[in-house]
């Protein structure tokens, strides 16, 4: 089996060794406030950690479990584990609301870039979409009716950052610092999402420019852009709904492009009422839609780049009637068709969607701009040839720091068992997870979306498999009494090798990709982005992995409360 480097060297980091804890709860005297205990009616009692905490030994955690953000992930699996009666959670959010990527995004022309149909979990169909591309704002009441209708707010804690994870080795949990002080949680789910922070804008100069600058992650809807001169910079899948609105109403646009993308047309279309009173009496029929569009978005997402070496011709087809047919009818100068049209493969880079974008530089006071930037100045923005471009605004869509991307976890580091460092591994060693959620060395602890954890076409399909994946975790722990559990290395270098293997035929190897400059490609050059399976063998995967690729620490105190005779304070359970 090739090496992926979870030998124990790879966690020489010194651990740091922490007080133990009090056997304090959270309530109305800690710090984080007064979180509810179990909420859930079907909450089995807490009688394995109870005893853990009687003996003495083990002191028990604020929380069962903490959920760190609370975004389409995080709201997700929490719903999973209210439905699977754990109900001693918190979940930990940063910023002032919940929703995440639809909370943050509110620039003018936001939306789901797949039809909303599989934008949704199975278990809450919404009857009420009003597009084919559901609205951002629309996606955002979803998850806040979400988070109202399964009680999950009263869980959440917000404007509260988890700053730093630290695996208590002598108290079995984890110690989650906060700006509001520490919690201390049995098991961890990090739902942070894939585009954890906005990159930060290296131009230079631009904290010089005297104008207004916007951020697409954090636009401000007071901000009227109607008669100013407009600078955009980045032309990923936000700037793609951002500039045909900008140029409806600036007086002037500049689009300042590195890399091209290849932008289909959108096959979008107000939802009918009678289509949607149709959903709403006969939620199979919208179930049926669902799964359908589904489907089609994961073979157009997944399969044609997993399967891309045996079909090459789906991808270049694609491109070649893109270029001689689609860009053709979009965009009237050559110069600037050319321009625009991307030179890497059909995929690369994930694609957008869009009827208003391409023909938005048919406009006149609309300049694509691909000489590289020199820098912002104080009016506007230089370019490498020496010439300047006056603006009122600059528009930043520069894309996010991804979750593979080690600066995040430099940023808010997590330390895992004898040293492990989230930020060194992801520096020194290449991706690898255990089914894209669990990592050697983080125990008791679960990412939602690790490496190689897109699940499928879209994102509920990753929540609802990995939420199931979770739970199961959490209940078979709960069922050995096991106080730790830490996914074996063994099972995670097969599972890496195989999701590797899978990709080393796949469009993202063979396609011509080298210019694509695409978030699919981390700092190793490797793909760890998705998942190179069908959603279908995912959703198995999570309902079927051995228990025992986990291994499973049992505190010398038995469920039941019988002392153990051994003075040694933990043993590894053997396989069930
Ligand atoms: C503009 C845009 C359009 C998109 N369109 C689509 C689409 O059409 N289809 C699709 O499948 N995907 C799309 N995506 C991807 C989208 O991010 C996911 O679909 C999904 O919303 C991710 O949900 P999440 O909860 O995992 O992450 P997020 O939505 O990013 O939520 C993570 C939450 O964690 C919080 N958080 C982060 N760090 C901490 C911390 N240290 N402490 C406490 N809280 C923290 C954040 O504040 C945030 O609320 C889009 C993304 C963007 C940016």
């Amino acid at each position: 089996m090739r090496a992926i480097g979870f030998s124990s060297a790879a966690r020489k980091l010194t651990s740091p060794r922490l007080p133990a804890p009090g056997p304090a709860r959270i309530g109305p005297g800690h710090p984080l406030g007064g979180v509810p205990t179990d909420t859930s009616r079907r909450a089995p009692p807490r009688a394995i950690f109870d005893n853990v905490s009687n003996n003495g030994r083990f002191a028990v955690p604020d929380t069962e479990v903490a959920i760190i953000g609370a975004g389409l992930s995080g709201i997700g699996m929490a719903i999973a584990l209210q439905r699977a009666g754990i109900g001693d959670f918190v979940v930990l959010e940063r910023a002032g609301d919940i929703g995440g990527t639809w909370r943050d995004n509110v620039y003018p022309g936001v939306g789901v870039d797949v039809p909303a149909q599989a934008y949704q979990f199975s278990f809450a169909l919404n009857p009420r979409w009003s597009r084919v591309f559901a609205p951002g704002a629309e996606v955002k009441e979803y998850l806040d009716g979400l988070a109202d209708r399964y009680g999950v707010r009263r869980h959440v804690r917000l404007d509260t950052e988890v700053t730093e994870r630290i695996w208590d080795e002598g108290g079995r949990f984890w110690r989650l610092r906060t700006p509001a002080g520490e919690l201390t949680a049995r098991f961890v789910v990090s739902a942070i999402g894939a585009f954890v922070d906005p990159k930060p804008a290296d131009i230079p100069g631009i904290d010089d420019f005297t104008g207004t600058v916007l951020r697409s992650s954090a636009w401000d809807p007071g901000c009227d852009l109607t008669g100013k001169r407009v600078a955009v910079i980045g032309t990923g899948a936000s700037a793609v709904q951002i500039v045909p609105e900008i140029a409806r109403r600036a007086a002037r646009l500049d689009v300042y492009q590195r890399t091209p993308i290849w932008v289909g047309p959108k096959l979008d279309a107000p939802i009918p009422r009678p289509l949607r009173r149709l959903f709403r009496r006969a939620p199979r029929v919208q179930e049926a839609v669902r799964r359908i569009a589904t489907r089609g978005v994961e073979m157009v997402l997944i399969d044609l780049v997993v399967g891309h070496g045996r079909a090459p011709w789906i991808a270049h087809g694609g491109a070649r009637l893109a270029r001689s047919v689609w860009y053709r009818t979009q965009v009237r100068d050559p110069e600037t068709r050319r321009r625009l049209t991307p030179r890497y493969g059909l995929g690369c880079k994930r694609p957008s969607v869009s009827n208003t974008y391409l023909r938005t530089f048919n406009r006149p006071g609309v300049s694509l701009i691909t000489d590289a930037i020199d820098r912002v100045t104080p009016a506007g923005v230089r370019t490498a040839g020496g010439h300047e471009r006056e603006v009122d605004a600059i528009v930043l869509a520069t894309g996010f720091r991804l979750a593979s991307d080690p600066e995040v976890f430099r940023r808010t580091p997590v330390r895992g068992r004898d040293g492990f460092d989230l930020a060194t591994f992801y520096t020194e060693h290449r991706l690898a997870s255990y089914e894209g959620i669990s990592i050697p060395g983080l125990p008791n602890h679960f990412m939602m979306f690790g490496p190689y954890g897109w699940v499928g076409g879209t994102w509920h399909q990753l929540v609802e498999t990995t939420s199931a994946h979770v739970v199961r975790v959490i209940q078979e722990a709960r069922r050995r009494g096991a106080t730790a559990v830490e996914v074996r290395p063994e099972p995670t270098e097969r599972w890496t090798n195989r999701m590797r293997d899978r990709l080393a035929g796949s469009l993202w190897a063979t396609n011509g990709c080298a210019t694509a400059n695409s978030y699919y490609f981390d700092h190793h050059g490797d793909t760890p982005y998705l998942r190179p399976t069908s959603a279908a063998q995912a959703a198995r995967a999570a309902r079927t992995f051995p228990l025992d690729d986990y291994a499973y620490t049992v505190p010398e105190t038995t469920a039941l409360g019988d002392p153990a005779s051994s003075a040694s304070p933990a043993s590894e359970t053997r396989p069930a």
